[in-house]
């Protein structure tokens, strides 16, 4: 279920339930206090209708004393009966002594004649005891008796005055307190009259709830709001005021009316509230599957500064992060994988030390984010810079610094990666001896600077150095961990650069003297023929053999016999220039390759290095031995036309030699194929 179906539910829980208790509280309590309002309406127009009746029977009760006034002084009483009902609607009487004496022409028919001296307004009423049946045509009336004092032999003058109160009188007086046609009078008096402002059928149940009022009823009026005012002091009347609304009272079809509204309304209301409320949610939700499928570009619009607005702001910050790490890893993975290929190249070439250790010190600043790496090795008590990155930083000729007391020596006698930061600027200055030179490209940086070591085992070869510029941030235990994994196949890589170097070396170095054994002697003299071929030049050959060495073997031992070749192998190499090659050619014979040496400086370097080996006995530990030889000079192209023909001629010249006596110097005498 998602959480905008949540939200909705929870929404119609607590929102329905108020928005339906509303329609209720709406549907009773406006209704009631409508109710209430009318009923007070109704209540002060009865009120106010009660008063104009009394009004009514005062004026009734003042006209009756008029006249009785008048007739007890003396006064006619018709003029005096004219002159009461002079601008008085109904109808009077005059008695003297209980005897009508005029009457007013004309009594309404339905007037309740008889009864008048019965009661009046100011007969005190008590109801229900005085209601009599009325027939139900006759007309209520206000009447009023007044009795005055006669003069002479009348005794008393009564007056008789009746108003009416019908329908139009009843009318007249709700128009006059400016109530509206919506409002119904009905009055009910004792003697059974009645009257009503009502039309219809109206007209009836009202009058007839009027007279059950005026009886002690108590029965309200189906249909009708009203309120009654009873007949009291000055008002012989019951006055009713009806309206026939049913104010209040909220019809069932209006509730569901209602009901219905609300929820109708309520509903969508709901629902655009969850949505309004779960977009954000929605929308952060959306935008973190893109991001979990890889789209780190999405962002969220940030419109507002509520917690939904930093919402939004945060998650675009995370994304932007996510992106612009992603961005360094990849980065990374490419300059890893650069690296690995830089490193693969490097190992690959694990017989050219120089060319290693330049892939390494390229690969080391890169890696370490330095501007200048150097390959420092081992040397005796010292260290040399041997190779660098850039290039042209590489020291010519300072660079070569003692173990002791430097960052090189503290890697070198640890094994350990060591680093410097900008104070300990010293140190690094004497790893790296500061140049004379101020155009010197080697010269210190004056920044940080990270060595680690090249070992071979538990020995260390060197140590690779980077440096920053000054202001650089300073090398981090990671920088040193980096550096070191480079360093550690690196030296792997050098041992077996030096190891085959080494081999190689072995692989042409006659193990007994040092100089160069046959296969040298044949790969030399072949390219160095070839050479002078190519180019027009000349090449000679001397084979040197020991004359009679047998005896020397004999007469001082073998070990003597092989200190004897050792020195004076030694002893041709010093004597020939350092071009010339110097090899073993067999037990006790000797070859030296010449190039540029035409016949007769052949003959001279021979003749060199004869005198050479005659000018003093060799010490060994047997004693002091003479040795003589013999040599055989052969020179390309006058005594042969390959190599091995050139070698052939030497070899032939000295068996010459050996013929003529030894201890001399032959030079081949013809060509040899
Ligand atoms: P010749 O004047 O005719 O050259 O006489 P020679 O005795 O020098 O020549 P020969 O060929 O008869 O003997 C060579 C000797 O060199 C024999 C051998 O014992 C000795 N010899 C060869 N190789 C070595 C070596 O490596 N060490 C020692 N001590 N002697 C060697
Ligand atoms: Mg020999
Ligand atoms: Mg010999």
């Amino acid at each position: 279920m998602s959480v905008r179906i949540r939200l909705t539910l929870i929404l119609c829980v607590v929102l329905l339930p108020l928005l339906l208790g509303t329609t209720l509280v709406l549907a009773f309590v406006v209704p009631g206090q409508l109710r209430e309002q009318s009923s007070a309406r109704l209540l002060t127009v009865a009120g106010a209708v009660a008063s104009l009746q009394v009004q009514a029977c005062v004026g009734a009760g003042d006209s009756a004393e008029l006249m009785a006034l008048a007739v007890a002084k003396g006064e006619p009483a018709a003029a005096a009966l004219r002159r009461g009902l002079e601008r008085r609607p109904g109808y009077g009487s005059i008695m003297r002594d209980r005897t009508v004496v005029v009457s007013s022409p004309s009594v309404p028919s339905g007037a309740v004649v008889d009864v008048v001296p019965a009661r009046g307004c100011s007969t005190p009423i008590q109801p229900p005891a005085r209601v009599v049946a009325a027939p139900a045509t006759f007309l209520p009336f206000l009447t009023d008796t007044v009795s005055a004092a006669g003069l002479g032999p009348v005794q008393s003058v009564t007056a008789v005055v009746a108003t009416p109160l019908d329908g139009s009188r009843l009318r007249g007086w709700l128009r006059d307190i400016g109530v509206g046609a919506d409002v119904d009078l009905a009055v009910a008096c004792p003697e059974g009259t009645t009257a009503s402002t009502a039309a219809g059928p109206r007209n009836a149940r009202l009058r007839a709830f009027a007279v059950s009022r005026l009886g002690g009823g108590r029965e309200g009026l189906p249909g009708s709001s009203q309120e009654v005012v009873d007949a009291g002091a000055g008002h012989p009347c019951l006055v009713v005021a009806a309206t026939s609304s049913s104010q209040g009272v909220a019809a069932p079809w209006l509730l569901f009316t209602l009901l219905g509204l609300a929820l109708a309304m309520g509903a969508p209301l709901v629902w655009w509230l969850a949505r309004q409320l779960t977009r954000p949610v929605v929308a952060v939700t959306l935008a973190a599957e893109r991001v979990a499928l890889g789209d780190l570009s999405v962002r969220l619009p940030v419109v507002r500064t509520d917690e939904v607005g930093r919402l939004a702001q945060s998650f675009n910050h995370m994304a932007g992060e996510l992106e612009q790490q992603l961005a360094e890893i990849k980065h990374s993975r490419d300059l890893l994988a650069d690296n690995v290929q830089r490193l693969g190249d490097a190992l690959q070439r694990t017989h050219d030390l120089d060319g290693l250790l330049a892939t390494v010190c390229a690969l080391s600043a890169s890696t370490t984010e330095s501007v200048r790496a150097t390959a420092w090795l081992v040397e005796g008590n010292s260290l040399v810079a041997r190779v660098a990155w850039p290039p042209e930083s590489l020291r010519s000729s300072a660079g070569r610094v003692p173990v002791e007391g430097t960052l090189l020596g503290r890697v070198v006698s640890t094994g350990l990666p060591a680093w410097t930061v900008a104070e300990e600027q010293p140190s690094v200055s004497a790893a790296v001896p500061a140049a004379t030179d101020a155009e010197d490209r080697s010269a210190p940086l004056g920044g940080a600077a990270l060595a680690a070591p090249l070992q071979r085992g538990s020995d260390t070869l060197g140590a690779i150095v980077v440096e920053r510029a000054p202001g650089s941030p300073a090398y981090s235990r990671v920088s040193g961990a980096t550096l070191a994994s480079i360093t550690g196949p690196a030296g792997i890589a050098m041992d077996n650069a030096l190891l085959h170097r080494k081999a190689q070396r072995l692989s042409v170095v006659d193990p007994l003297t040092g100089v160069g054994n046959l296969r040298m002697l044949t790969s030399t003299l072949t390219a160095e023929v070839e050479r002078a071929r190519h180019f027009s030049r000349c090449c000679s050959l001397m084979i040197v053999d020991i004359d009679n060495f047998r005896d020397v073997n004999s007469k001082y031992g073998h070990a003597a016999g092989d200190q004897v070749l050792a020195a004076l192998a030694a002893r041709i190499a010093a004597s020939v220039r350092t071009i010339d090659r110097v090899a073993r050619y067999g037990g006790e014979e000797f070859a030296v390759v010449c190039p540029e040496l035409d016949p007769t400086a052949a003959v001279a370097a021979a003749e060199k290095v004869w005198n050479a080996v005659r000018d003093m006995p060799f010490e060994v530990d047997g004693g002091s031995i003479v040795v003589r030889v013999s040599i055989g000079v052969a020179s390309w192209p006058e005594q042969a036309r390959t190599s091995t023909a050139l070698l052939r001629a030497a070899d032939n010249a000295v068996d010459l030699a050996k013929g003529l006596g030894r201890d001399q110097v032959v030079l081949s005498e013809r060509p040899s194929d």
